[in-house]
Parts: C-alpha cells; sequence; structure tokens
C-alpha cells in the first residue's frame, strides 16, 4: 500500500492541498469508481477504479462517451489513495493538478469474467454502476500510458450526451460554484465570518401575518432550502415579486436589475424585436440572500440556463382547473400526463404549485432549440386533450374550458417563466412550490405545503434527487 502511493504523495505538498494523504482500507467487497472533472491547466475528466486497496486512474481528456464509436484516450496516472473517490474542492494554483476538481460520477464497478490478483495489462471488460455511467465498458492498452476507453453495445449506450452534464452527482454544485465556495470557505478559516455574508435590514419586518412570518425569518427559509433550491434556480434568468411592505403592501414584479449585489449576474439578451434588454439571475446563495435583504420573497425562472440561453432543459406542465373543478379530477390529470411522460420515456418530476395546481416538470437532455422545445410541450398537452377531450384542453381561452382542466404548456416559450421550486409564494398563508414524491400526489393539496412543512420536508430523502442525472 505504502509503495503504491508513493508516486502519488511525493507529487503533492498535504500542507497546501486539501487532497487525502491517504490511510483508509476499504473492509467491504465492493469495488468502488469514480469519475472525476478535472479543470486543471487542461480541462479533463478523470477515471478511477478501485483494486486492491488504490484507485487505478486515467485522465480523459474528452471524458467518456456513451457512444460505442468513440474511443476515447485514456492515460494511466498514478495510483490514488482510495479517500481520494470523495475529493471534491479547489487543488490551490501551482500545486500539482491546480484547478477544481467535481464529481461527476461515482459508484460501483465490476469486472466482466475472472480476473487475477494484479491489474491487467492489456485489456479489462467491466460493467459501471454509476448513476451516470452504466452498462459493460472495456479499457485497451495501446502503448505507454496510453488506453481506449470504448462503450459497448448495450441498453445503456447513447444514453446521454456527457458533455452537457455540467454539475457535481454529489452535491449538485457547477465548476464556478466549487471555486467560488472554496474561496469562501478559506476567508471563513481566517476569520470565522458566517457564508453568506449578506446583512440583513430590518429583519423583524412582519411579511406574513399569519402565520406570522419576518423578513428573518424568509431568509433563514432560503438559506436551508438553497442546498436543494440553487440547482434549479442558479444561473437561469429570473423574474421575481418583491414585496417591500410585506404581503399586506403593494407587490412589484422585477425582470431587471438594479443592483450589483454579491452573487448577481447580469445577461443582456435579444429579445424577439431585435431589442436588448438586460435581465439578471443568481450565481450561488449569497446572490439568493441578497435577493432576499432586497424584499424579494418569489422566485420566477426560464426554461434554460445562461450559458445555454437559447437550448431550453427544463420543461413545466401546469394544471389550471377550471373553478369548481374538484380535485380529485386535477390528480387525475396529474397521472394521466406522467402515463403520457412514462410512455415517452420521459422523466417527470412533481411539485405543488403553492396556488391552485399542480405543476410536472420534465428535464430536457436533448440538445434542442426554443421552437422545438414549444412544440413538444404542445403536442403532449394537444396528446391528453385528444385521448381525453371531456377532461383537457390545451387552449389556454377561459371560455373554451367547460369544466375541463387547461394544461398549460405556454410557459414553454423563450422568455417566459414558471415558479422556481421552493420559492415562497406571497399568498394567503405562506405556501411553498414543494417538489413532492409521486405517490404524496394524493396526500397533498396544491397550496398546503407552507414554509414551516418545506424545511421540515428537507429532512427526508430528495424526490428530485435525480433530475439532474
Ligand atoms: P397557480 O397554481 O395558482 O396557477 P402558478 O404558479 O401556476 O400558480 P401564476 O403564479 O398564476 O401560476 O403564474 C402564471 C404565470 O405567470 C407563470 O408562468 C408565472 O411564472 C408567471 N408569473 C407570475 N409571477 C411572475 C412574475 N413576477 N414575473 C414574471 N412572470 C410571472
Ligand atoms: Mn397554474
Amino acid at each position: 500500500m505504502e509503495d503504491k502511493l508513493k508516486q502519488y504523495r511525493q507529487k503533492r505538498d498535504f500542507n497546501k492541498t486539501k487532497e487525502p494523504r491517504g490511510t483508509k482500507r476499504n473492509k467491504s467487497q465492493k469495488l468502488h469508481f469514480v469519475v472525476q472533472h478535472h479543470l486543471a491547466s487542461h480541462d479533463h475528466y478523470d477515471f478511477r477504479l478501485e483494486w486492491n486497496g488504490t484507485l487505478k486512474s486515467w485522465a480523459i481528456p474528452k471524458g467518456p462517451s456513451y457512444n460505442p464509436k468513440d474511443k476515447r484516450l485514456a492515460v494511466m496516472v498514478e495510483d490514488h489513495p482510495l479517500e481520494y473517490r470523495h475529493f471534491e474542492g479547489v487543488i490551490p494554483q501551482g500545486e500539482y493538478g491546480g484547478g477544481t476538481v467535481m464529481i461527476f460520477d461515482e459508484g460501483e464497478w465490476e469486472p466482466i469474467g475472472k480476473m487475477g490478483k494484479s491489474f491487467p495489462k492489456d485489456m479489462l471488460k467491466f460493467t459501471l454502476k454509476g448513476k451516470r455511467l452504466k452498462g459493460s465498458w472495456t479499457l485497451v492498452h495501446f502503448k505507454e500510458d496510453n488506453w481506449l476507453l470504448i462503450k459497448e453495445e448495450d441498453e445503456f449506450y447513447e444514453f446521454a450526451d456527457i458533455n452537457t452534464l455540467k454539475r457535481s452527482i454529489k452535491t449538485k454544485r457547477t465548476m464556478e460554484q466549487i471555486a467560488r465556495q472554496s474561496k469562501s470557505a478559506s476567508v471563513i478559516d481566517g476569520n470565522q465570518k458566517i457564508v453568506e455574508n449578506i446583512p440583513i435590514t430590518h429583519p423583524d419586518k412582519v411579511v406574513f401575518a399569519r402565520p406570522r412570518i419576518t423578513k428573518w425569518d424568509i431568509a433563514m427559509y432560503y438559506e436551508q432550502v438553497s442546498r436543494r433550491m440553487m440547482p434549479f434556480i442558479d444561473n437561469r434568468l429570473i423574474s421575481v415579486i418583491r414585496a417591500p411592505q410585506g404581503m399586506a403592501g403593494e407587490h412589484f414584479f422585477k425582470k431587471h436589475l438594479d443592483n450589483d449585489n454579491p452573487g448577481i449576474g447580469k445577461k443582456i439578451v435579444p429579445n424577439d424585436k431585435n431589442h436588448k434588454e438586460d435581465y439578471y439571475y443568481i450565481k450561488d446563495v449569497e446572490g439568493l440572500i441578497s435577493e432576499v435583504q432586497m424584499n424579494s420573497f418569489e422566485f420566477h425562472i426560464w426554461g434554460s440556463e445562461v450559458d445555454q440561453l437559447e437550448h431550453p432543459n427544463m420543461m413545466v406542465f401546469d394544471f389550471d382547473p377550471d373553478e369548481d373543478l374538484d380535485i380529485g379530477q386535477l390528480r387525475q390529470g396529474v397521472v394521466d400526463l406522467k402515463s403520457i411522460l412514462d410512455d415517452l420515456k420521459l422523466p417527470s418530476f412533481l411539485k405543488t404549485s403553492g396556488g391552485k395546481g399542480y405543476h410536472v416538470v420534465v428535464p430536457i437532455k436533448q440538445h434542442m432549440t426554443w421552437r422545438k422545445f414549444r412544440m413538444t410541450a404542445k403536442n403532449i398537452a394537444e396528446l391528453m386533450e385528444a385521448k381525453w377531450p371531456d377532461r383537457y384542453t390545451s387552449n389556454v381561452r377561459l371560455k373554451n374550458r367547460h369544466g375541463r382542466i387547461f394544461i398549460d404548456w405556454i410557459r414553454n416559450t423563450r422568455s417566459a417563466t414558471s415558479v422556481a421550486p421552493y420559492s415562497l409564494r406571497l399568498r394567503d398563508n405562506c405556501p411553498v412550490s414543494m417538489p413532492i414524491p409521486w405517490r404524496d400526489l394524493y396526500k397533498v393539496k396544491p397550496n398546503e405545503i407552507g414554509l414551516k412543512e418545506a424545511l421540515k420536508r428537507l429532512k427526508r430523502k430528495d424526490p428530485w434527487e435525480d433530475f439532474f442525472n
């Protein structure tokens, strides 16, 4: 063991880097693997397979590919300690491998067929059981340290374009967020400040009278849900509702930037008339809290992210029931839509709107234009109407509704928004647009989960955990 990690340790100064020295052993029979996206002098992916107490490691410049036709160069590097598979963070500039490391995928692996005591010299066929990387793969040695990583044809091939997956499988953070947070973490070490270093003015201001909820409560709420909420709100253009006098006072919609608070970014966007508008977005928790400080309590998001503005990735179907429709019919609608999405092999996730309905949200991995995205949503709503014409309409006009549910697909239009998961709503009782597991559809009413209940539910398993997988 000492021997195997000798090279690894020689290359690193453990007073300067937070990477592990390597002391742990694996007591279980299972073999682990990890893929770390490593933004150093060269952008690459580190592919590591546990074997005999260390992690056999390769640097893959282009990353693994699900396409069996791609043969990805994998350069073998020094063995890494087993604990390395948990490492996500920043290696200081000037140190070996200086840059940002993000856990791209993790799980178990198994060799296919028998394996001797020492690691094969020519070829290895194996199965990955990760969240993103699955199925059978081959590593082929061709010269010196150079190997090729190839996907075998199986039910998983061409499952996803890996380069579109930009978040940590573990913490859902982007590279930029990992870098920013590691930076503020080192400031904290030095002078003991809180992380979201935003002073909240008028913390005792009552925003909701009943239940009594202050601005401070709201700041604490958003800080606590931020771990779950950030992946759905950060780096998306937003429009917010501000209520400087609380629920009782005037509310403002806001979609343009009026400050340069920390954690907030600005984006100039051409609109359909070829004018430019400057929208803004939240980069991290600090940005979210600085918005709360400005009295933004409700957050609405675009269906795309700023660095892929013209390629949306979150499709929302909103159920707007006619006035006197009962909740049983509303829930049936959600179930009917889910059955259609299941048939189309589209994964879908459920949340309450915090108002009158439910929202069904579909992650879109395929690279598509807004036009195609919008048409896809429209087709699905029309399919519902065609299948059950007495229950659903895809037509927005109220007078066409006749006791039916309008399946609102129109918000899947460029520059349209929907309320973000975990956003509070400025409505009676301070409801939350809350992600819930499918099995809770019949237990939870659309406006039933409020701030307190939302916080309690954070202790349960994350029902949207697999959204970005
Ligand atoms: P309900 O279940 O009560 O219908 P909802 O979230 O589905 O709630 P609304 O809040 O009525 O619907 O919003 C309708 C549309 O208007 C949504 O697409 C929403 O994003 C948009 N909208 C609401 N508030 C704002 C805002 N502040 N800025 C921009 N768009 C907004
Ligand atoms: Mn609605």
